[in-house]
């Protein structure tokens, strides 16, 4: 069946403007990290990216290496976009990424012009687009030269193949150095994809100074912890959920495991603000960066996120007993 979008996709999401920039992005963006690969059912994936669209998630987050296999991730969404959105283009924010191993020899990893500029133009055959409307550089090159790896992004964009440029996981030292390398190349730095969540904190240490003082966004990465800051293991490790894949080495049933007594006393607070832990979660990484990239495997996952949006504030006693929490 032909998809038309839902007319009233716009009246929920807040949108809030990334840095200095002139571009406002969605409070919540959807991220097709896991679950839009060859390795899951078309149907799903296409699901949850119309889904989201409908519920006024405009911005997708992709990187090459996305899968499994790497590149499936942007090969189902570049099916999603010829099916489903081709007509909605000028209204999503698409942004891949390169800096991950993606193909054997040494142009397949890191940050060289070489790689960068290849990847790129394999993503957007991959995604049949013309261009993205945000690339990043996926993560630093301790060897590459941190001009050239800038100037490779400030070269996608005057080729008209990026409309803007961010970078991600690039410590306080690196981002401060990329924006100046940028600026003097007259492409600003859009934005910034780290980590953040209540239990990844780093960017506090440093970064989010660097980032107010540049003027540039931050778009945080695995906000709910890659599912254990929701109540996905309040009661066991499900049969499908992430953690019990045995394949997956970021998130195991020994890291559960390890922080299951403070997720309890974190949900018992969300419980208590009429929010769910997820909900909560998000609430409060979007108190310090300007917008989350959720994860989800189901789009009941992705609706019950969206809820954070309708309770964003957080009285200093729900502050400190959070933080009471996460020191124990
Ligand atoms: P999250 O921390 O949001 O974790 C998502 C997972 O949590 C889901 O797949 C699901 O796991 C579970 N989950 C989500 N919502 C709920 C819910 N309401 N109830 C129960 N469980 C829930 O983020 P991700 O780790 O997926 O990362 C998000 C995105 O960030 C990626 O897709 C990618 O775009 C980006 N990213 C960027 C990186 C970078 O280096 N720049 C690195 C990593 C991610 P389950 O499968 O168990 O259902």
């Amino acid at each position: 069946m032909t998809y038309v979008a839902n007319p009233a996709r716009y009246e929920r999401m807040p949108y809030r403007r990334c840095g200095k920039s002139g571009l406002k992005l969605p409070a919540v963006a959807l991220g097709l990290w896991h679950n839009f690969g060859d390795n899951k059912p078309y149907d799903n994936s296409r699901k949850m990216v119309l889904e989201s669209f409908d519920a006024g998630i405009t911005h997708f987050d992709l990187a090459n290496n996305y899968g499994p296999p790497p590149g499936s991730a942007e090969s189902t969404f570049g099916r999603v976009l010829a099916t489903d959105l081709k007509a909605y283009r000028d209204e999503l924010i698409i942004s891949t990424k390169a800096g991950w191993q993606m193909w054997d020899g040494p142009y397949g990893d890191f940050g060289s012009r070489k790689y960068l500029m290849a990847s790129l133009d394999q993503s957007l055959q991959r995604m049949g687009l013309d261009y993205v409307d945000i690339f990043y550089s996926h993560r630093p090159d301790p060897e590459t030269p941190i001009e050239e790896t800038m100037s490779a992004l400030d070269a996608i964009v005057r080729q008209g193949k990026a409309l803007y440029v961010g970078i991600s996981s690039y410590s306080a030292e690196q981002t401060r150095e990329a924006a100046r390398v940028l600026k003097e190349l007259g492409t600003p730095c859009l934005i910034h994809q780290p980590s953040y969540s209540m239990f990844d904190r780093w960017i506090e240490d440093g970064l989010t100074d660097v980032l107010n003082e540049e003027g540039i966004g931050s778009i945080a990465f695995c906000p709910l912890a890659q599912g254990l800051l929701t109540s996905r293991y309040l009661n066991g490790v499900p049969a499908d959920s992430r953690a019990a894949d045995s394949g997956n080495p970021f998130l195991t049933v020994d890291k559960v495991d390890l922080r299951l007594a403070q997720v309890k006393k974190l949900n018992e607070i969300a419980v208590a603000r009429g929010q769910t832990l997820a909900q909560m979660s998000l609430a409060w990484a979007l108190r310090t960066v300007t917008t989350v990239i959720i994860g989800a495997s189901r789009v009941e996952q992705i609706h019950e996120n969206l809820g954070a949006i309708d309770n964003l504030a957080f009285s200093a006693d729900e502050l400190a007993r959070i933080e009471s929490i996460l020191a124990g």
